[in-house]
């Protein structure tokens, strides 16, 4: 009820606190204090914010709601260390986000909207299609929540969760100017990674924004005509126009892209791909990660999507050293969290309303 009539204040960067606060009456230096209480020290409730005085707290508890998501659920794999959250948003939504804890690091893969509007064949969450862009605290809560539960330093982020980011622009930018910010000292812009279908307007406007996030890029085909059966989206964005996205992105910020490249048998896995991929590559600054096809079964798929299937793993093998030879950085990517539907791209949760 009361989360209908409040304005998130989590998921505002600093500029709007300074003007928010100023607009109460307060001194701008409030805003900093705020802001390292939502963001680095993650509270759930105004009356932690040890410095704030009294009368300025419950100011804001009149016009402002601190916690914009509620675990639903959590669920950890029997079979390797992942942990599967369920999150419900104040319009009663759930979202998913996955725990991937490595020898180093700990990952947290966060959803940026309520299921995808973009209908790729072989990701569950297009099966399960769009109903709304997550706010840019309910981007950042995923994180806070998450390393609350946990009681652990979540080192990297990964937005491939639910969704597609770069259709999410403005919430998607703003989480990650919040987590750029000297105030927050848990994590680093360059232990982030922005994954895209290739939205490529919003790729130039990533590249541009000084930010110097990593990028990945779902690309799956080299070929147009394939690229369009498996992901439609390729139809509006095609595949030249968005190599040249990413070649600008890459020397814009320094850095190298990740393409990812799930494998499908019979239709991404043939010597004509290893060859597409060698032409296409060759001459960028990119590592290419493979991705085995995590099944949709569990989601009973029909049409298109449901005759899919992995490449087998021998094939696996074979069309990365072949890759290899050709002198591209190749990584296969260790699926994780397969036994409770948190591997990539099953992400799915039923509509409830
Ligand atoms: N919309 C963004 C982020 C979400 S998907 C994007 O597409 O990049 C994150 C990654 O998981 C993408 O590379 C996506 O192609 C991959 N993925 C989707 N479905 C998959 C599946 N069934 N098996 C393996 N990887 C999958």
């Amino acid at each position: 009820m009361i989360g209908k009539e409040l304005i998130q204040i989590k998921g505002m960067a600093l500029d709007e606190l300074e003007f928010c606060l100023e607009e109460l009456g307060e001194k701008k230096f409030r805003a900093k204090q705020i802001f390292k209480w939502l963001y680095d020290s993650g509270v759930t409730s105004f009356d932690e914010m040890l410095n704030i005085p009294k009368n300025l707290r419950n100011k804001l508890k009149k016009i402002y709601i601190l916690n914009t998501l509620r675990v639903h659920s959590h669920q950890s794999s029997k079979i390797d260390k992942t942990t599967k959250f369920i999150f419900e948003t104040n319009k009663y939504h759930k979202i998913e986000s996955v725990i991937i804890p490595e020898r180093n690091r700990t990952t947290l893969c966060l959803s940026t909207q309520v299921g995808c509007p973009l209908d790729c064949k072989f990701c569950a969450t297009g099966l399960m299609g769009y109903k709304q862009n997550l706010t840019s605290g309910e981007i950042i809560d995923q994180f806070l929540m998450t390393s609350r539960n946990l009681g652990k330093k979540i080192t990297n982020i990964v937005y491939m969760g639910m969704g597609e980011p770069l259709l999410n622009f403005e919430n998607t930018l703003k989480s990650l100017t919040i987590f750029n910010s000297d105030l927050i000292s848990n994590i680093h812009l360059k232990h982030i990674t922005v994954s895209t279908v290739g939205i490529i307007p919003n790729i130039y406007k990533l590249a541009d924004s000084g930010l110097n996030v990593r990028l990945a890029l779902s690309l799956h085909s080299c070929f147009n005509n394939i690229r369009n059966k498996i992901m439609p989206i390729n139809k509006k964005y095609p595949l030249e126009k968005l190599i040249d996205a990413a070649k600008y992105y890459a020397v814009k910020t320094g850095s190298k892209i990740t393409i990812e490249y799930v494998m499908l048998k019979g239709i991404n896995d043939r010597n004509e791909d290893i060859k597409g991929l060698t032409k296409l590559f060759s001459q960028m600054p990119i590592k290419i990660n493979i991705i085995p096809f995590n099944s949709l079964k569990h989601m009973n798929p029909t049409g298109f999507s449901g005759e899919l299937e992995p490449t087998s793993k021998e094939r696996i093998k074979e069309f990365v050293e072949k890759l290899r030879t050709k002198n591209l950085q190749i990584t296969i990517r260790d699926s994780q969290g397969e036994d409770i539907a948190a591997a990539c791209g099953q992400l799915a949760i039923k509509f409830n309303n």
